[in-house]
């Protein structure tokens, strides 16, 4: 049966449809009420609740991607809709390249990231291949029904609580460097996989580098063709630009709180009002492009488009932070990193927000390849300079 046309009587987005999908979540909601967390998100992904763009059986309902927002909706007014954070790079990219790319047995990994059961990390980074990712240099050499892969990735975020890591890596160093790369699941207790702590300008260390020492993996592991590890990654990093853009949360939430709670307990400077009102009205326009973008999504997933809401996010973010910070005067030059150091958490206060929002300028990638992006490839503007794409990786000078 095809999932798309299955017997739900849900696939119609009319008012039939529509009022279906509502009975479903009343359902979910009525028979879990008072169940614990993991039971509640294994039973909205068994409804088909968890990503109804899915097929029946891997979380979803063979429905239009926009009409999660119908679920959500009801969940959230039901104080029930659980953030995507509890497993940030499971669900934010590894789902979507296991559902486009991976095995129906790789789909049965889907259960236990949505449930957060099995957290995991994305291993793409290497000290010599940030912005240019498909330069990357880690091994993966064939050896039988096994494969052995050598080298090192960094800026790994919760390398150290993940119980996989979906890794980029080169099989074909002969080949062009989009065309050599082969995407593998790694089980980061496995023999070989090295995870240490790298701390960030916050006093945080919430990712690390990971070195990868002979460690074998089964073709089975394997996500994708070999040698079409650059499309798993482009469907990783197009969904990870748009989680980042998208994830604005409710009207007034975020980092204008803070500007504006700050503004407050500072005295309410009238000298600073048209500023904080500026900011305030591109956080609500920046909110509404996030969820105009959700409601319009291609089926196919995230498209470039999402590299302009991760440009205006991280560009936003840190102006409303140095403003809330300058209104702080002399205190904002005082910073505690041991309460970060210590393990707690993020203490709400502006200098933190303001050192923290930097890194949404250069995670998932920087603000200068989002431009590249937006040029290249929503404008149409020529390619940016560099070798022929042809030319093998082994004989690009690095
Ligand atoms: C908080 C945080 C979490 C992260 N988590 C992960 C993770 O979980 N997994 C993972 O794999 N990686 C992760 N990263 C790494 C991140 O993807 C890279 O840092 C990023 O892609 C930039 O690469 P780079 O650090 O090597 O910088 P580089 O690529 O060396 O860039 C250095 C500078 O040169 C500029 N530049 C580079 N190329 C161009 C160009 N073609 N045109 C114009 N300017 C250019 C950049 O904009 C930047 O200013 C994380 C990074 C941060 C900050």
């Amino acid at each position: 049966m095809n999932a798309r046309s299955g017997d739900t009587g849900l696939v119609g987005g009319d008012a039939v449809g529509r009022r279906r999908l509502q009975r479903r979540v009343a359902d979910f909601l009525r028979d879990t009420e008072g169940a614990d967390r993991t039971a509640a998100l294994g039973a909205q992904f068994d409804a088909g609740l968890a990503w109804v763009h899915h097929p029946e059986g891997a979380g979803g309902l063979g429905l239009a991607p926009d009409r999660q927002a119908e679920v959500d909706a009801r969940l959230a007014a039901a104080g029930r809709l659980e953030s995507w954070e509890r497993n940030p790079m499971g669900i934010g990219m590894v789902a979507p390249a296991l559902m486009a790319h991976g095995t129906p047995a790789q789909h049965e990994l889907l259960r236990p990231i949505f449930t957060a059961e099995d957290l995991w990390c994305q291993l793409f980074s290497e000290p010599g291949a940030g912005s240019d990712i498909a330069g990357l240099a880690t091994r993966a050499v064939r050896d039988g029904d096994e494969w052995v892969v050598d080298g090192q990735k960094t800026w790994t975020s919760l390398a150290h609580t993940a119980r996989y890591g979906l890794a980029l890596t080169r099989t074909d160093p002969d080949a062009p460097k989009h065309a050599g790369l082969t995407a593998f699941l790694i089980d980061m207790h496995a023999p070989g996989v090295d995870v240490r702590p790298l701390r960030d300008l916050t006093g945080g260390a919430h990712f690390n580098e990971v070195f990868l020492d002979g460690v074998r993996v089964g073709d089975n592991a394997r996500i994708g063709g070999v040698g079409e590890g650059w499309k798993v990654a482009t469907t990783m990093l197009m969904s990870e630009r748009s989680v980042i853009g998208a994830s604005v949360g409710e009207r007034g939430s975020g980092a204008i709180a803070l500007a504006v709670d700050t503004w407050r307990r500072t005295g309410s400077d009238p000298g600073r009002r048209t500023e904080l009102t500026r900011l305030w009205v591109d956080a609500e326009v920046l909110r509404i492009a996030a969820v105009r973008d959700q409601a319009t999504r291609a089926e196919g997933g995230p498209g470039p488009g999402g590299s302009g809401l991760k440009l205006r996010r991280a560009l936003l973010e840190r102006r409303i932070a140095r403003f809330a910070v300058d209104l702080l005067g002399p205190a904002g030059l005082v910073y505690d990193a041991d309460l970060v150091r210590a393990g707690g958490p993020a203490p709400d206060d502006p200098v933190w927000t303001w050192l923290q929002s930097q890194a949404y300028t250069i995670a998932g990638g920087t603000s200068d390849v989002m431009r590249t992006i937006i040029g290249e490839r929503v404008l149409g503007l020529p390619k940016e300079p560099g070798p022929p794409r042809d030319t093998p990786w082994s004989q690009i000078p690095r």
